[in-house]
């Protein structure tokens, strides 16, 4: 079996990851080259807890990018896995987990009413898009500046996440025809949305489908002002567009319905990645069944995948969705995230430092800007500089916030009183510093 030299720090490793990994990372934030580091490397992860391979413990916010909702290593998770795992590496023929997956899926998510699973969230928009435009017969679709979907070519366009700190928002290698029938609207602004369909209805490009995040999450994160997706509904319920919400990052994490717990509108088609894979590499796309069954063997539209619906898989995010729906971690999440919310304003105003701090459950953005944060403009118009400080100040006090001003913090149900403590003091002193 292979293992790590005992002696390798995380500097030797990243110059070693540098000559054969491109950046030396397998995913671009992980390079932490907007705050200005160079990035630890993980040895084990525990609770809320990272251990870099100094033997540093680090309070986690990043959490596996959002997955992690129990925190590392859950105990029931595992066990789950350790179960599947019992049975086989992976069939590659039907299994009961699908269907169990498909009904929590269903039980929990509204307008759910048939579901496929992909290996990524990325795999779950792309094949959402391709579903509404087989389903519409259309080309057009509408995204919002800033939102992120992964990496899909058509999605890659004034994109959030990686794409947006590395100063791609707009990646090369997307051809002019992949991206020609995207187009890009300002998130929030119920005017160009209007525009936007009443120039589809005039030159008869009609709309196959609108995908956004509904809360943003990959520019930090953000809220829909009032009867921004309200209008978004009603438009695309007249012109016939289907409606996609993203919630790879917010389904299972803002609520059990996701943001549609939280806002009455509801969407065609949904998608789902991160914290229903329990840890392990997932997404999945469903919504209406009139929709749904335009897929292959149904209907025309081509997906598939090796390993989609996999059993280990889906061992780990059926664990993780059963304790969801058990437990019901919501309320004590967002109380986490108010305290910690409560001591960076309250550092904030005694400093004189502007800050927006956006907090919904268990996720939250610091953005330091004088003026309201509502779209990718605003977000790009805040002090990336102060973020750098502060997430370097924390860092070096054992607290590891997302390493970029455009990504939100995540909590999970593992972050005790005592680390919450420690964050509050560690966020309030690195505001006073500034
Ligand atoms: C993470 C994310 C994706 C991409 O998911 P991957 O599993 O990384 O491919 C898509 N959309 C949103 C909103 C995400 O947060």
């Amino acid at each position: 079996m292979w293992k790590p030299n005992a002696m390798d720090t995380s500097e030797q490793l990243f110059a070693r990851a540098l000559q054969l990994i491109p950046g030396g990372v397998n995913s671009p934030v992980r390079a932490f080259r907007s705050v200005g580091r160079t990035p630890f490397y993980t040895a084990a992860a525990r609770g809320c807890r990272l251990r870099t391979v100094e033997g540093k413990e680090l309070v986690d916010y990043v959490l596996t990018w959002g997955p992690a909702i129990f925190g590392h290593d859950d105990p029931e998770i595992r066990a789950a896995v350790q179960t599947a795992i019992g049975n086989g590496l992976g069939f590659g023929t039907n299994h009961a987990a699908e269907i169990r997956m498909a009904e929590l899926l269903r039980d929990s998510v509204p307008v759910l009413e048939k579901v496929r699973m992909t290996n990524s969230g990325t795999e779950a928009t792309m094949s959402a898009v391709r579903l509404a435009r087989g389903f519409t017969g259309r080309h057009k679709i509408i995204k919002f500046a800033g939102c992120f979907h992964g990496h899909v070519d058509a999605l890659l366009v004034k994109a959030g996440s990686g794409a947006l700190t590395f100063g791609h928002p707009d990646s090369a290698g997307v051809t002019p025809g992949a991206a020609a029938d995207t187009l890009v609207l300002p998130y929030n602004d119920i005017a160009a949305l209007d525009a936007a369909f009443a120039a589809a209805r005039v030159s008869g490009e009609a709309i196959a489908a609108v995908i956004l995040e509904p809360y943003p999450g990959n520019i930090g994160l953000l809220f829909p002002v009032p009867g921004f997706l309200e209008l978004l509904r009603e438009q695309c319920t007249e012109h016939g567009a289907v409606l996609i919400f993203d919630e790879v990052m917010t389904g299972f994490r803002l609520s059990l319905q996701g943001t549609m717990g939280l806002h009455p509108v509801r969407p065609d088609l949904v998608c789902l990645g991160k914290i229903i894979g329990g840890g392990l590499p997932v997404g999945a796309f469903g919504g209406r069944a009139d929709i749904m069954d335009k897929l292959a063997p149904l209907g025309p539209v081509y997906q598939s995948g090796t390993f989609c619906g996999h059993p280990v898989t889906l061992a780990a995010g059926i664990a993780a969705l059963e304790k969801l729906r058990r437990d019901n971690p919501y309320p004590a999440l967002a109380l986490a995230g108010k305290t910690l919310a409560a001591a960076a304003t309250e550092a904030a105003q005694a400093k004189g430092v502007p800050l927006q701090l956006h907090q919904c459950g268990a996720m939250f953005t610091l953005f330091f800007s004088a003026r309201p944060v509502l779209n990718y403009e605003d977000v790009l118009a805040s002090d990336a500089t102060l973020f750098k400080r502060i997430f370097q100040f924390a860092l070096d006090r054992g607290v590891f916030l997302p390493p970029s001003p455009y990504e939100s913090a995540f909590l999970s149900t593992a972050h005790d009183a005592a680390a919450i403590a420690q964050t509050a003091e560690v966020l309030a002193s690195a505001i006073k510093a500034l």
